[in-house]
């Protein structure tokens, strides 16, 4: 198979997983309540919430709240209706220089 024409066509990009806030401009290179324990679901430091059935991307109210107690996350500025980030995880073109290195 001659697959090294097409790759050298190709424009490299890199996609790039961070967490973003909806509602205000923040942005983390992965999220800050994943730094403290969930008292919700068991979930330890450095690992997800579990939930019951596939629900997205999201962690635990009291783990949020937690981690902002904790100084580990901040108050959302914008408006929402119990100060935390609406966050989601969203993909963003890395410099191409990281790429090749
Ligand atoms: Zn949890
Ligand atoms: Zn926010």
């Amino acid at each position: 198979m001659k697959t090294r024409e097409k790759r050298a066509g190709q424009r490299s990009a890199v996609l790039l997983h961070i967490v973003a806030c909806k509602a205000c401009s923040a942005e983390w290179q992965s999220d800050p309540a994943i730094r403290v324990a969930c008292s919700e679901c068991k979930a330890e430091a450095g690992q997800p919430c579990r939930w019951q059935r596939p629900h997205g991307y999201g962690f635990h109210m009291r783990r949020d709240l937690l981690a902002m107690r904790e100084g580990h996350l901040s108050a959302c500025d914008a408006l929402t209706w119990d100060g935390r980030h609406s966050r989601h995880a969203i993909a963003v073109t890395a410099p191409v220089q990281l790429a090749l290195i």
